[in-house]
């Protein structure tokens, strides 16, 4: 049977938070009923916009990962609702507003912090994927309302058999969150390495000026793994690094020179390496 999946794009999200307005108005003061109680006016961010900064000036960059619930397969969250937390066939997981009414305790259960206490209802609350929209062959736009709000096009969901979301995985080289969990999201990411890894950067520097079109070499355990060259401002950038040790290896027009790096859990900015 088809399953709903979310495929959110790290690299072409802008931090806007259109996707998180969209939520608010679709849910604030909304009741869905048989979907949702009404979201409150505060605190709840039931698609949540991480923010992750990389490197060290001014060799930095800056991304940022739309959160909303995973929609697990095997849902942490699901065990502990008693009943009050399941998964529909279509592969969307939902929670019974008036089941799990009191048990504050759900909001703990999820390993993805996408559960959030409705202090004023008295219950647990969280992404619905707009099941109540997905759901209603008249919402033309067909998506849900962060989806359909994303100026970015960064957020988009498709409805497919397994075998074929497992082809896009492939093909578009799709990742989840925390996979050790072996949670199964439904909520895939694109370019999560911008979360995930690690880059090392420099300037190259010949007699005191950028050069540009030096040929750049990263080696590792004697292979070389990657090979750039230098840009016009004489920089050049290794990205979606794991941690390690790492020769990088420059020659500008026959002017050469090696330098050794270890990576641990942070992106490097070498600075300007001088020819
Ligand atoms: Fe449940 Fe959290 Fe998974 Fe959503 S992300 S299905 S709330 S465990
Ligand atoms: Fe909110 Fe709907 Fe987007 Fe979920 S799918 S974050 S409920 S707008």
């Amino acid at each position: 049977m088809k399953q709903w999946y979310m495929v959110i794009d790290v690299a072409t999200c802008q931090d806007c938070n259109s996707c998180l307005m969209a939520c608010k108005d679709e849910h604030v003061d909304n009741v869905w009923p048989g979907y949702s109680a009404a979201q409150p006016r505060h605190g709840h961010r039931w698609i949540d916009v991480v923010r992750h900064e990389r490197g060290q000036y001014p060799r930095i960059d800056v991304c940022f990962r739309p959160t909303p619930c995973q929609h697990c397969e095997n849902a942490p969250c699901i065990k502990a609702g008693d009943g009050a937390i399941s998964r529909r066939q279509d592969g969307l997981v939902a929670i019974d507003a008036e089941k799990a009414r009191g048990n504050k305790d759900l909001e703990a259960s999820c390993p993805y912090g996408a559960i959030f206490w409705n202090g004023q209802e008295n219950v647990a609350q969280k992404c619905s994927m707009c099941a109540h929209l997905l759901d209603n062959a008249d919402w033309l736009p067909g998506v849900p309302r962060c989806v359909h709000n994303c100026p970015t096009g960064s957020l988009k969901v498709f409805s497919l058999e397994p075998a074929d979301m497992e082809k896009m995985v492939e093909a578009e080289g799709l990742s989840v969150l925390k996979p050790e969990l072996g949670t199964k999201p439904h909520v895939f990411y694109k370019n999560l390495y911008m979360f995930e890894k690690t880059f090392i950067s420099a300037g190259v520097l010949v007699d005191g000026d950028c050069f540009e079109g030096a040929i750049v070499s990263l080696k590792s355990d004697g292979l070389t793994k990657a090979t750039e060259s230098t840009n016009c401002f004489g920089d050049f950038k290794f990205d979606g690094l794991a941690n390690g040790e790492y020769a990088v290896e420059i020659d500008a027009d026959g002017k050469t020179t090696s330098e050794t790096v270890i990576i641990k859990n942070e992106s490097l900015n070498m600075g300007f390496i001088k020819l």
